[in-house]
């Protein structure tokens, strides 16, 4: 089975808004194991509409279409499959009802227009909007599957989930149960990690095995067919343990999870306090640190240590570092971790000191950063790392290092 994506909207070409339905609805079906082949875009153009249709029918078996299902004059996407599929628009009844109860609801008046939502393709099945009005529809053709969705996400996403997501999976799988799961790992290249296992990846197809990579963190989804969901979940388990058994080093999590997620797991699993020294971050790892609900029991606080005279005043960072070392050094991201953790009073410390760019520092080239950790008691341990790419992408690297470097 071969999906296309047609996202219909002038807006999307002008470059007005991203195509996020795309990215939406092309997880979800790699989650049900169908092959997105490709992504169109197309605007609200009658004629340009039916060439894309066309194209996609010689190429694909199921056609998921967004937009274009609104009251407006530029919303044309069912009236143009209708004519090219020679079928007939009709008034659905429980459609209308429910936008009637929408206006009356919210003390509206409804326009003739309005009621052109309730409009459906003759058989087709209805996929309910439930926080809108235009429904979505599923239309079994020559053997061809057209899924009409609306264009707001926050009316596509839930009408998918709840109706799309199950519907597709008794088309297209009869019994068979899909189960997938996402593999996450840090600190190793998509290249690297691909080599590592590419006789899996090319000699296996239950599971399959997907790498997708995105800042400095490569995932790998395993999506596994079978009858039996016991034995769909034993497909993923064996592939995951020869996937580990290879590049487990760098495996720290599943599915949604994240690396700050995991270090405060593990944090709280220890009962153990963190504070922050952040120069080159500048405050981004306790923004993340305090964005997951939870953080405040861990999370003493921290100083962003930004100039030179704040390390040496406010965290008593030795003058002979500075003057010797330099603020972008080993030694200057130990006393800072060190110092920190003192004087927040807490069981870790963490430093982050480097060179985001644009311009370099005491000599040092961008992207060389120190990860200082302190524990209390314990061990001191630096890093030093060298990250390419922009500044943003140094700072967000350097604040999910500094998470990997405390979960490993
Ligand atoms: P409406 O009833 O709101 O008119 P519609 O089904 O006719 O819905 P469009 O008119 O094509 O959809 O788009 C409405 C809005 O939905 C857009 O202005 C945009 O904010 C959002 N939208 C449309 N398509 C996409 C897309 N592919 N990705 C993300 N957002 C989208
Ligand atoms: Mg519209």
């Amino acid at each position: 089975m071969n999906a296309e994506i047609i996202a219909v909207g002038s807006e999307l070409l002008l470059g007005q808004i991203v195509n996020t339905n795309a990215r939406f609805l092309s997880q979800q079906l790699a989650e049900l194991g169908i092959n997105v082949y490709y992504h169109t875009v197309v605007g609200d153009n009658p004629q340009r509409l039916k060439d894309t249709i066309e194209i996609a029918e010689s190429r694909s078996n199921l056609i998921i279409f967004t937009g274009g299902l609104g009251p407006t004059k530029d919303d044309l996407t069912k009236e143009t499959i209708a004519r090219h599929l020679n079928k007939q628009l009709i008034m659905d009844e429980q459609a209308l009802q429910q936008i009637e109860l929408y206006f009356e609801r919210s003390n509206r008046i409804m326009t003739e227009n309005n009621k052109k939502q309730a409009i459906i393709l003759e058989d087709s099945q209805v996929l309910p909007n439930e926080h809108g009005m235009a429904p979505g529809m599923l239309l079994d053709a020559d053997n061809l599957l057209y899924m009409l969705l609306p264009g707001p996400p926050k009316e596509m996403e839930p009408m998918f989930l709840k109706y799309g997501y199950s519907i597709l999976r008794t088309k297209l799988h009869d019994e068979d149960v899909i189960v997938s799961r996402v593999l996450r790992f840090f600190g190793i290249g998509e290249a690297m990690l691909e080599t590592e296992i590419e006789d899996l990846i090319d000699s296996q197809s239950n599971p399959t095995i997907a790498p997708l990579a995105s800042d400095g963190e490569v995932t790998l989804r395993l999506t596994a067919k079978h009858n039996q969901m016991e034995t769909a979940l034993q497909l993923l388990d064996e592939t995951e343990e020869a996937i580990l058994s290879r590049v487990g080093n760098y495996f720290y999590g599943y599915d949604d999870t994240s690396l700050m997620n995991e270090t405060i797991k593990l944090l709280n699993d220890q009962g153990l306090t963190i504070s922050c020294a952040e120069s080159l971050t500048g405050g981004m790892f306790q923004q993340e640190f305090t964005s997951i609900p939870g953080a405040s029991a861990i999370l003493k606080g921290g100083v962003v240590c930004y100039t030179n005279e704040v390390k040496a005043n406010v965290l008593n960072v030795s003058e002979k570092t500075i003057k010797e070392e330099g603020v972008v050094s080993a030694q200057c991201a130990l006393e800072l971790a060190e110092k920190v953790s003192k004087l927040m009073n807490s069981d870790i410390g963490i430093s982050f000191t480097g060179v985001a760019g644009p311009d370099q520092i005491e000599g040092k080239t961008i992207g060389t950063v120190y990860i200082g950790i302190f524990m209390k008691g314990q061990t001191v341990q630096v890093e030093e790392l060298h990250f390419g790419g922009t500044r943003e992408s140094i700072r967000t690297r350097s604040v999910k290092y500094g998470c990997y470097l405390l979960i490993k």
